[in-house]
């Protein structure tokens, strides 16, 4: 009678292997302070676990947010810094000096790997505290993640030559300017962080899948948990994203979900690829 039990056991525990879903990265995860009361440590931390999500780029007003989760789970995290002290930095950072004292005194080496994601339209990106927070960034080795319009992205490209810029949202850009800007340079990235408009009906639409194809490797993907309501939304937000993204050939796939962003930061793949 043992005997069959442990066999029928067995059976169980190497049965036919349920789907697991994808592992992705999330290059757009804010932890600021107006989600630490509704959404704990621990909650946030089950939350990306239910999400499935591996690992994620963070960057929360103010900084001890990115702190809060490195110290729970400091392999999950990459973190970048904000140039904003409090979130009313958000509207006005670009123009005012003493967001540069701030991030010089802030940064930590090891701990940041980029500044942002910060806020620019138009000529903003022009300011004199805008280039000496890039130059900041290239002088550190850091890259930014920039949400920008189409102008003033084009700024930062111009701004620092060799500097590597993540661009969020793909700038609620339309996919004929994302493909302009990825021709115009080589070190930029998009992520496409609460784009639920590059897809219909589960299906990523066929312009967007165009230029993606096009720069296969240049593409990561994100949720953007600016709110608390995002934050207990994200699985349901990596299901719509699953939903079009497990449709693409597994290649292509499995670059926008962890690959890309893996070499992008330098991650080791195997956090992606073990089960
Ligand atoms: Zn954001």
């Amino acid at each position: 009678m043992r005997a069959i039990s442990l066999i029928a056991a067995g059976v169980i525990l190497v049965g036919p292997a349920v789907a697991q879903p994808m592992p992705v990265f999330d290059a757009h995860i804010h932890y600021s302070d107006s989600a630490w009361g509704e959404v704990p440590v621990p909650a946030a931390i089950a939350l990306l676990d239910r999400a499935g999500v591996r690992m994620a780029l963070i960057s929360s007003t103010p900084d001890a947010g990115n702190l809060r989760l490195i110290e729970a789970a400091p392999k999950r995290f990459v973190a970048i810094l904000r140039p904003y002290r409090e979130r009313g930095d958000m509207g006005t950072w670009h123009g005012d000096a003493g967001i540069v004292d701030y991030l010089k005194a802030r940064l930590r080496p090891g701990v940041h790997r980029g500044i942002g994601e910060f806020h620019l339209s138009g000529e903003q990106a022009r300011s004199g505290v805008v280039r000496q927070v890039l130059a900041l960034a290239k002088a550190n080795g850091l890259f930014v993640q920039a949400h920008a319009d189409e102008a003033a992205l084009l700024h930062l490209l111009d701004a620092e030559p060799g500097l590597r810029v993540l661009w969020a949202h793909a700038g609620f850009a339309e996919p004929g300017a994302v493909k302009a800007a990825l021709a115009k340079s080589p070190n930029l990235w998009i992520e496409l962080a609460h784009r639920a408009d590059v897809a219909d009906g589960g299906r990523l639409k066929p312009a967007w899948l165009a230029v993606i194809e096009a720069y296969p490797d240049r593409f990561l993907l994100g949720s953007d948990t600016y709110v608390v309501s995002r934050w207990q939304s994200l699985p349901d937000i990596w299901r719509e994203t699953r939903a079009w993204l497990d449709k693409l050939p597994k290649p292509l796939a499995e670059g926008l979900a962890w690959r890309n962003a893996a070499k992008f930061l330098g991650l080791d793949e195997a956090v992606f690829t073990r089960p």
